[in-house]
């Protein structure tokens, strides 16, 4: 892309509330149902039917606008008009002007925030399913069936301002938010399953210029790696027009993630379409200030919270580790860098063991008795364990879960670190062996040697690598290195 033009996306973000039931009627809310079973007068539009609004539904939109740090205000449900055959009512009841969040932002790990225009609340459609067609696509269908199992699904629509610059950031937005659904309990904010729906608005301007392009808006982005593609490909083609002295036009478009790139659904539709107008049949809603108070107290802490505690915690071990901070967090594992920390591990190292090690297993490490955990990190730190080792150690601890701290029990808590490590079975090469490899490694490659002698320090990782593989690992890094400056006299 050329540099002389600046991406601008806004993203909004459909998402499905975790309710037992939907949000007008008693019909349940559940994925992946026999079609049709969770059905009622209401959700069918049946004529005569009346809806009643769910209360947990408002309190998880409450939750969410919290989350988000918006206002949360009197808000009106309003009739958006249109017809589609996966909606019975022929109208969807959303909130339009008076939403029930509004302002708002989310912070990013890599330390940008993006504002949030609203985050109202609305009903979810049916789905219509294509046979007889390719990838169940309409085109070459034989036939349409619909499932309204989905239809009255409480739905929270997220929002963003235009603050977004890039692929990569929207990316991290949509991450960022997920966490942030899953954390406060709204939503399991599965993108596979749809319960977590994308469209990006993507734009293109000069370099430098305050005022917006014409934006368009893509659909059908169905993981984090769609929306990425989408978007980067979509401002490929925008720059591409611009410079061939074509026009961007408003457009809704539709990606095809097999041809990786987007084509036209239809123009863009105006709010004045859907003629929208005040749901006769429902109150306006107004959650008491008490309401409020006690949805923001039963709220724990969100990712970015964290993140900003763990770093704290980490003091200089934290820079150039975001990734890991962010993966800890995510994974919820935090507890275990605390548990290593208060015991006097080096913040880096554990840090490193719980955004690897641990990480790789998420379950076994949500169940490991911390002071097991902390007790290979101790041995690896007072160089009992080569790294290798400790985390062949921890592997297996983490692997048993919830019985780990008997293992660890059983190995003998008594004893120094060097017993527990022996009785492991892992006890480290002793020094004499790793000087003895050191000096084979030496020999066996005089070249490397001479070249090592006359100052080309970065081969002490070649022969650290040589001794690494000889001693399968147990040598412990320190000694070789030692040894190696030794040998250099
Ligand atoms: P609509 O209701 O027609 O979808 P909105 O004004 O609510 O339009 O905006 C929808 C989304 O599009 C918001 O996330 C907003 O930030 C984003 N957006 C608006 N204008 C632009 C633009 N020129 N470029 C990129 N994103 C935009
Ligand atoms: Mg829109
Ligand atoms: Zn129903």
């Amino acid at each position: 892309m050329s540099g002389t033009w600046e991406p601008v996306i806004g993203l909004e973000v459909h998402c499905e509330l975790k309710t037992a039931t939907k949000l007008f009627c008693g019909c349940r809310n559940a994925f992946g149902d026999e079609p049709n079973t969770n059905v009622c007068p209401v959700c069918l539009g049946l004529p005569g039917s009346l809806p009643v609004l769910n209360e947990g539904a408002v309190e998880l939109a409450m939750r969410i606008g919290t989350a988000l740090h918006c206002e949360i205000r009197p808000s009106v449900f309003h009739r958006k008009n249109y017809f589609y055959p996966d909606m019975p009512k022929d109208y969807q009841v959303s909130q339009y002007d008076a939403p029930i969040n509004v302002g708002g932002r989310l912070e990013l790990p890599d330390g940008s925030t993006v504002g949030i225009e609203r985050a109202h609340l609305e009903e979810d459609t049916g789905k219509t399913g294509h046979i007889g067609g390719e990838g169940g696509r309409i085109h070459g269908a034989a036939h349409s069936l619909v499932d309204y199992n989905r239809a009255g699904v409480p739905l929270v629509e997220i929002v963003s301002r235009p603050d977004i610059f890039s692929a990569a950031q929207a990316r991290l937005y949509a991450g960022e938010l997920r966490a942030i659904l899953v954390a406060s309990g709204s939503s399991d904010g599965r993108m596979e399953e749809g319960s977590m729906r994308v469209d990006a608005n993507v734009s293109v301007r000069p370099a430098g210029r305050a005022e917006l392009g014409t934006r368009c808006e893509i659909k059908n982005l169905n993981s984090l790696h769609s929306l990425a593609r989408a978007i980067e490909h979509e401002i490929g083609r925008q720059v591409a027009l611009i410079e061939s002295g074509e026009r961007v036009v408003q457009q809704t478009r539709h990606w095809d993630e097999d041809q990786g790139r987007t084509v036209t659904l239809r123009s863009k539709e105006e709010a004045f379409d859907y003629r929208y107008f005040p749901e006769p049949d429902l109150v306006p809603l107004s959650p008491s200030a008490d309401w409020v108070a006690d949805v923001a107290r039963s709220m724990g802490p969100m990712p970015a919270d964290r993140r900003r505690k763990l770093t704290e915690l980490l003091g200089e071990a934290a820079g150039g580790r975001t990734d890991q901070i962010v993966g800890v967090v995510e994974k919820d594992l935090e507890g275990l860098v605390e548990a290593a920390v208060a015991a006097g591990i080096g913040p880096a190292l554990a840090l490193a063991r719980t955004a690897n090690e641990a990480s790789a297993n998420p379950d076994g490490a949500r169940e490991v008795d911390p002071i097991s955990y902390v007790t290979i990190l101790r041995l690896e730190q007072e160089g009992l364990l080569s790294a290798t080792q400790a985390k062949s150690v921890l592997a297996t601890l983490l692997d048993h879960g919830k019985e780990s701290a008997a293992l660890v029990a059983k190995l003998g808590e008594k004893g120094t670190p060097a017993e527990i490590a022996a009785r492991l079975g892992f006890e480290a090469l002793g020094d004499d062996s790793t000087a003895r490899l050191v000096s084979d490694a030496v020999e066996a490659n005089p070249g490397e040697w001479a070249r090592y002698l006359e100052g080309e320090a970065k081969l002490a990782g070649f022969f650290t690598g040589i001794v690494m593989k000889a001693s399968k690992g147990k040598a412990n890094g320190k000694v070789v290195a030692a040894e190696l400056e030794r040998l250099k006299g």
